[in-house]
């Protein structure tokens, strides 16, 4: 085969608007966390309309922030999808909990919310904390079912949006609602192959100020949030460590890559609709595929 006619597997879509950005930053004497990374959390916020948006390293991070902030503990379950990529489990692993896998739907690769119902009705998980869910390539999970069983069986909700920025999911007396304001909270990526980019990045929101502010604190060491600003005139060299906490900040270099592809999230979204329709197109009439 001709390595030249190879479809890639993925390339960014990066133009003047993020070298704009990123020169921006770097030539401001400001690298790593600071006024870009707090700029792109107020951006992201009024995208999806979250109360609250922490900029973090990856969506690995956001993940095991969501579960620490949940006060998830060794032996504790939580109920997850097999069909994912290994970071969805793998936080759980970071503090001795244990996933337990439930599968998907056939014609929509996420969840079975049925099966979800099974499982927490066979009496076998005792230490069942949470529910997290994986909106795959994009496409969200029956959340409106996922959110009942999780109320009605007092679990907390983790959504794993790593493929999901501007999705929404019709939900019980509230209609369409966006991504990112339906569990208790939700972990975007902005992995280099992800629907937005800014190399290596995460983004958590949630409407719960409790959890926001335990999470703001605990993604860089335990230092009261805006620690940053010890270094600047504006701000104090006094800053307090209130916990352990971990090292999770996103760099103002990375914020300002998605600062421009945030802008850029609807043109994106709509070049991908496009591509998946050529290759439906292409593909649906052939008895041997079954188009997704
Ligand atoms: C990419 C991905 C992650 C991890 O994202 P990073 O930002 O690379 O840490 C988590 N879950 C799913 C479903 C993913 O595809």
């Amino acid at each position: 085969m001709n390595a030249k006619r190879q479809v890639p597997y993925h390339r960014p879509a990066i133009g003047p608007d993020e070298e704009r950005e990123v020169l921006e930053a770097l030539r401001s004497g400001w690298i790593t966390t600071g006024p870009k990374a707090k700029q792109f959390e107020q951006e992201f916020a009024r995208y999806v309309g979250a109360r609250n948006a922490l900029a973090v390293a990856h969506c690995t991070g956001a993940l095991h922030l969501a579960l620490f902030a949940i006060d998830i503990q060794p032996g504790d379950e939580i109920i997850t999808t097999p069909f994912t990529f290994t970071a969805t489990a793998e936080v759980m692993g970071y503090l001795g909990a244990r996933p337990v896998f439930v599968d998907i739907e056939p014609d929509t690769f996420n969840i079975d919310p049925r099966r979800v119902q099974a499982e927490l009705e066979s009496g076998r998980h005792p230490k069942l904390r949470a529910i997290l869910p994986v909106h795959f390539a994009g496409q969200p999970c029956d959340m409106g079912a996922i959110m009942r069983l999780a109320r009605h069986h007092g679990l907390k909700v983790i959504e794993d949006a790593a493929h999901a920025v501007g999705a929404a999911s019709p939900i019980d007396g509230r209609g369409l609602v966006k991504v990112g304001l339906i569990g208790d909270l939700t972990c975007f990526s902005f992995y280099a192959t992800k629907n937005i980019t800014s190399a290596e990045g995460g983004m958590i929101t949630t409407e719960d100020d409790a959890m926001a502010a335990k999470i703001a604190v605990a993604s860089l060491h335990g230092m009261d949030r805006d620690a940053w600003k010890r270094y600047d005139s504006s701000g104090s060299w006094f800053y307090e460590i209130h916990d352990i906490g971990f090292k999770y900040n996103l760099s103002d270099v990375h914020a300002a890559i998605g600062l421009a592809q945030l802008r850029r999230c609807d043109e994106l979204k709509r070049r991908r609709q496009a591509i998946a329709q050529t290759f439906n197109e292409a593909f649906g009439a052939e008895p041997a595929l079954q188009i997704p």
